[in-house]
Order: structure tokens, then sequence, then C-alpha cells
């Protein structure tokens, strides 16, 4: 089968296509009244689409845990040795960190500058209210979400690192929200086979490493559903959103996204250029697939699949190098979520008059840099970072702000996703070309 099902169009046209037919007839949806006649086809229709949108879902997410555990264990098991791996585990780990710190610095600067919780240089009460009155009126999905992650999590930063060490790998694996756990393990296993003589091993790699193959296969699939499915999952999705608190909120949006689009088209293009001496531009051409499923979605790992293909056959990075910066990368790297994480709890505190000084404001920091390396690559993993973050620098109302923020945050999730995502290649496109490969194999020449 092709990655393409209707062979004419790229698959990032198709997406594209499926994205805009979603919002005009979400916004269309809209204009239906409830009239005895039109309510029910409307609901019908609704319902429908949400249904499919959800079976797409879930066959990504169904591609995660054996997609990693191959990818990593296939990956690691086809390196030199365990030398090999540290030298290519410390770079990587690094990258990540440079990214992301670039990034919150970023964010923590435009907070500062365009102030988007003040109005009059005084906090606004405006959106204070909105963010009262959402707590209010919260559906019982959102309050349950924010209720258990304040009661448990939230209490304690470790929480976020312990799951790191899974106590039973198998449970782990049963929880999309617990990749670090499962990457881990499958990391020490495939150390392990490393350290066996190799006559006893063959039989084994072969396995993962057809398995991993098997995976590519399976992923090709699924994405040959993407245009349906995505249409699917975005018409509901635009239908709810009300425009109430997206007006109230108009310059934190502002702030968030001039963030995102700086980083993404600016500070990451000029990463790449630095470390490679290539033009950035390919790799943004090569990964048009993942970056709409990334944002489609809003899922770093259930985007995996596809940012491995692309990297592998578009940007003709090594599986060597893939199977290991990708789905670690989609796991701990997450630029987009640590800028969001440092504007969306200045935005509080300044909405709540609660005076930021300079260590105030680097423990905001850093603490979205770690956080975010813990946060799952799902919806909304952030928020809870989000309401740790808030609690622990003492801002008042954090559960109202952080409910009021989760009703805004589909879009901004969105966005900040494709921005996790494509920081990932551009890790392990550097990675690539420190090791000697030979990345763009389609663009000839060194541009
Ligand atoms: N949705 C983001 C991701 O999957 C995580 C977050 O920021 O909520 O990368």
């Amino acid at each position: 089968m092709n990655f393409r099902a209707y062979p004419r169009l790229a698959a990032h046209w198709q997406i594209l296509l499926a994205l805009i037919l979603a919002t005009i007839v979400g916004l269309s949806l809209k204009l239906v009244g409830d009239s005895a006649a039109l309510g029910p086809l409307r609901d019908g229709f609704l319902a429908v689409s949400g249904f499919v949108g959800d079976l797409f879902m879930r066959a990504l997410k169904m591609l995660i845990v054996p997609l990693i555990v191959a990818s990593v264990i296939s990956g690691i098991t086809g390196l030199q040795g365990v030398t090999g791996l540290g030298r290519l585990g410390a770079k990587t780990i690094a990258l990540f960190l440079t990214t992301t710190a670039l990034a919150t610095v970023l964010g923590l600067t435009l907070v500062n500058l365009l102030k988007p919780g003040l109005e009059n240089g005084q906090p606004n009460r405006v959106i204070r209210e909105a963010f009262m009155a959402q707590a209010e009126t919260a559906g019982e999905g959102d309050l349950a979400k924010v209720s258990t992650a304040a009661g448990r999590e939230a209490t304690d930063f470790l929480d976020i690192f312990r799951k790191m060490i899974p106590e039973n790998v198998v449970q782990a694996a049963s929880d999309n929200g617990q990749m670090l756990g499962v990457i881990l393990f499958s990391l020490l296993l495939a150390i392990a086979v490393t350290q066996l003589p190799g006559e006893k091993t063959r039989g084994f790699r072969e396995f993962v490493e057809t398995a991993h193959e098997a995976m590519m296969v399976l992923t090709k699939w699924v994405m040959a559903l993407a245009p349906l499915g995505i249409f699917g999952l975005m018409v509901p999705i635009i239908f709810k959103t009300g425009p109430e608190l997206f007006v109230q909120m108009g310059t934190y949006f502002v702030t968030v996204l001039s963030g995102l689009m700086i980083h993404l088209f600016l500070v990451l293009p000029l990463v790449v250029r630095v470390f490679t001496g290539r033009n950035p531009l390919p790799l943004f051409r090569e990964m048009r697939p993942a970056l709409m499923l990334a944002f489609s979605t809003a899922s770093s790992s259930g985007t995996l699949p596809v940012t491995m293909r692309c990297m592998q056959e578009g940007a003709g990075v090594s599986k060597r190098i893939t199977s290991f910066t990708l789905p670690l990368g989609a796991t701990i790297n997450m630029d987009g979520t640590a800028l969001y994480e440092c504007v969306a709890v200045l935005f509080v505190a300044q909405v709540m008059g609660v005076e930021m000084g300079l260590a105030a404001q680097a423990f905001v920091v850093v603490a979205s840099l770690l956080t975010s390396i813990g946060v799952a690559g799902i919806p909304s993993a952030s928020l809870v970072a989000i309401l740790l973050i808030l609690k622990n620098s003492g801002i008042p109302e954090a559960e109202s702000a952080v409910i009021a923020l989760l009703a805004v945050d589909r879009l901004l999730d969105m966005s900040r996703t494709a921005v996790n995502v494509f920081s990932d290649s551009c890790t392990a496109l550097i990675m690539a070309h420190m090791e000697g490969e030979k990345i763009f194999p389609k663009s000839g020449p060194r541009a």
C-alpha cells in the first residue's frame, strides 16, 4: 500500500485540505440552530465525525509502544557497542537541552515585553473574572483532570521524573503518558544484549529489526487514512471552540504564537545552519507531513511514527540515528512546551497581580525546562506542569487559571506540538551530520 491514498496529491496537501475542510464544516455547523429538523442531524454528524477521528487517533497511538521498543532496541544493538551510544547519547541530550533553554528564554523575553496579563500596567481584571467564570462552568472532565493533577502529581515535582524508572514495565507500556520508562527499559535491555556474545543475539536482533520495519509499514497504512481521520478529529473541536475567552486573551495568544513562530522559523533553522552548515529549508520540506500531523493531533508521541519515516526516507538520516534520537526526543525534548509553560505561568502571575522578581522568574525558567522533559507527548499534557509551577511559585487561584487555560488550549497545543516535533527532527539531522552521514540525499550537494 502506498503512503498516499490518492496518488496525485502529496500527503501534506491532503492533510492541509482536510484541515481546511474541517474548519469550514465545523464553523458552518455552528450556524445550524438547535431546530427540531436540523439539530439532531448536526449532532449525528458530529458524533460520527468524532468517532472517525477517535479511530484514527487510536490507530496512531496503537503504534507508539511497539514502535518505540522495536526502534530503540534495533537502533542500539546496531550501534558499535556502548561506546558509540555514550557519545551519541551525550551529544543528543546536550542539543535537546540547548534548544529547549533557548525556547524558554525566548518565552520569558516575550512575556515580559508584551505583558499579556496586564492592562495599562495593572492586572487585567476582565481576564481574572473570565478565569473564575470558566472554572465555575467547567465540564466534569476538565475539573477531574485538573483536580487529579492538583491532588497528586502537582504536589510533587519529583513525581514527573520518578516515572522514568517504572516499577512494572508492562504497566508503563500500557500508558502512553509513561513512555520515558519504556524507553529507559528498552535502552537498558538493548545495552544488555550488546554485552552478550554476537552469535547468541543474532536471532533476537533480526527479530527486532523485522519488527521495526513492519511497524514502518503499519505507519504507512495508518497515514493513508490521515486525511479522513484528521477531518473527523477536527470538526467537533472547531465546532465546540467558543470565541469568548479567545477574545479576552488575545494578547496571550499573540505572545505564545509569536514565540513559537520565532522559535520554529528563526531559532531552530539557525541552530541547524550553525551546526551543519546546511540550508534548513529542505528539512521543512521533508518534515511537512509530520508537522501537519503534529499540528492536527497535538501529540508528539502519536506523530513519532511519521517523524521517523520523514527523517529516514526524506532527510536521509540513518536508522541508527533516528531510532535513538527521535523516540527520546518525542518524550523529553519539548521546546514548544517549555516556551509555553514559561509564558503561561508568568501570564497567570500578571493576571493575579503577583510581582515576579528576578529570582522568581529564574525559578519559572528552570522549572519549565525541567518539567518539559517529564511532560508526556500527548494533548494538553503540559497543563499539569503549569499547575505544578504555579503552585510552587505561590500564585493564587492556580486551579481556576489552569481550567481556563485548558478551555482555550487546543490551538496553542497544536502549535507547540509542531514545534516540539520539529525540534526533534533538527537534533536528529544535526546528529547525523556530526556522525558523518550524507543528509538530504535528494537535494544534491551542500546548499
Ligand atoms: N501536546 C504536547 C506534545 O505532545 C505536550 C504539551 O505541551 O501538552 O508534544
